[in-house]
């Protein structure tokens, strides 16, 4: 990783926090005719997508899985990005999807992802959405013995077993309203019926603690080998996702939070809490710490464990399988001159970055493309939507600007992929939503094409030739 054209910030230097890029975004950033023809091409904002990086981060996800020689069944959480060409990657791959809804089932098939390699999870399913599982062979994760109860009527009424996981509630996440306590398991396993095919036992956890994950897999691994005297087909450990991304450096992420203060943002703005930006672990070296984890006073890891009892590893990764595969470019509307620093208006709304509806901000540096570049004289800026809300702001921070920012320009924010795009985009004020282009990092010349046109299996390659 690099840092494109941006340093750290020396003591007396404004706030910066210069975000990590991928050499191949980097190379693709310099060549500003190929990034102004997209961005003009298609007006507004446009996401651009990288799935060659998607699926370079599958491959080293499976490399961690393979050394340790796991069974094991990756599935891509598909609600941290609605694009198409990520699922035709995934679908590519072999690996598996998690979904919440029929549309985003229904969504991952077009794309090529088999059934049985789609999963649910999400709170009480709909009925169609529990009908369709049993039907093309889902793995449903269940959430409570009222959601058990309505699931094997559905699967009878079918006729089909509905193939389930049963979702616990990890003790260290008392206050989450998803899953069942393991100490009431047993309100939902007596209920058990012909109606449900129990495979095992999944959990999600919010929070990067790689103990207390390593320490929740134990647990629920025990317990998943207690069940296995009673049902023979549970042998699926599903750890959920919630696996790091790092968007900056350390050094960098410490200066920000020893340093910042009212004064750097617009309006003296003040957020309850901001995404650890820096991590010491992505999300692969993250699942390897996990799998290496040895519980206190034992020797045998986490990985040994599974290895030894022929326990599969799910795993619903979302945000860490979307590093570096996005970026957001906007185009500079119009620049206000406040004295001290600027105002400037973005063509599009804060809706493309969905951390801001969160009484936070998404904090890595946006880097400016100028249409003229200019000896550096640094200029602070704050970035407003194009909205007529007060509250629609890109960044509310003042970004340093290397020089003053012109209408025409282009603001990239980098690495928005996972959950930033388009989780909150509407069409508020008319507006169209922005497009997402798929751009080719690997040929010699870049390629594009947009989204919905995109296909895995003949990208980047000429069929004819
Ligand atoms: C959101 C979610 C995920 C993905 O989480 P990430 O933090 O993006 O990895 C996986 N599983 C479940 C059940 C989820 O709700």
């Amino acid at each position: 990783m690099v840092n494109l054209a941006q340093s750290s910030p020396a003591e007396g230097e404004p706030l910066s926090l210069p975000a990590q890029i991928d050499p191949r975004i980097t190379r693709l950033l310099r060549e500003t005719g190929f990034i102004r023809a997209l961005k003009s091409g298609f007006g507004g904002p446009v996401h651009l997508l990288f799935p060659e990086i998607f699926r370079d981060t599958i491959s080293r996800f499976e490399d961690v899985l393979d050394q340790r020689a796991l069974h094991y069944h990756l599935m891509f959480a598909k609600k941290a990005n609605k694009a198409e060409s990520f699922v035709q990657e995934s679908a590519l791959a072999g690996i598996g999807l998690d979904a919440a809804t029929v549309e985003e089932a229904a969504n991952a098939m077009a794309n090529g992802i088999r059934p049985d390699h789609i999963g649910i999870s999400g709170p009480a399913k709909s009925d169609i959405l529990l009908a369709l599982a049993a039907q093309q062979g889902f793995l449903i994760a269940l959430d409570s013995p009222d959601e058990l109860d309505r699931a094997s009527f559905i699967a009878r009424r079918v006729g089909r077993p509905l193939r389930a996981l049963i979702r616990l509630t990890p003790e260290s996440q008392e206050k989450s309203r998803f899953g069942i306590a393991a100490a009431r398991l047993s309100l939902m396993l007596d209920r058990l019926d012909d109606g449900i095919q129990l495979e095992g036992l999944s959990f999600h956890l919010s929070g990067y603690s790689i103990p207390e994950r390593a320490e929740a897999a134990f647990t629920t691994a025990r317990l998943l080998l207690k069940l296995r005297q009673d049902f023979p087909n549970c042998r699926k450990l599903d750890i959920g996702g919630g696996l790091p991304v790092s968007y900056c450096r350390e050094t960098d992420w410490q200066t920000f939070l020893d340093r910042e203060q009212p004064g750097d943002f617009h309006g003296n703005k003040r957020f309850s809490g901001y995404y650890p930006y820096h991590q010491p672990h992505d999300g692969p070296s993250a699942l390897a710490a996990i799998l290496d984890t040895k519980p206190s006073g034992q020797t045998h890891s986490l990985a040994a464990l599974l290895k030894e009892t022929g326990i599969e590893l799910l795993l619903e990764p979302g945000r860490a399988l979307l590093d570096q595969a996005g970026i957001t470019l906007f185009s500079v509307q119009g620049v206000k001159d406040r004295g001290d620093y600027g105002i400037i208006t973005a063509d599009g709304t804060s809706f493309s970055l969905s951390e801001q509806w969160f009484d936070s901000e998404f904090l890595p540096d946006p880097l400016l493309l100028p249409a003229r570049p200019e000896a550096p004289s640094p200029y602070p800026a704050s970035i407003g939507g194009v909205s007529c809300l007060d509250s629609d702001m890109l960044t509310w921070r003042k970004i340093s600007f290397p020089q003053k920012p012109r209408r025409g320009d282009i603001l990239c924010y980098p690495n928005t992929a996972g959950y930033q795009m388009d989780s909150n985009e509407s069409e508020f004020h008319g507006l169209p939503l922005p497009r997402k282009i798929a751009v080719g990092l690997n040929a010699p010349d870049f390629t594009w094409c947009l989204d919905e046109t995109y296909c895995a299996a003949t990208a980047g390659i000429d069929i004819q030739g």
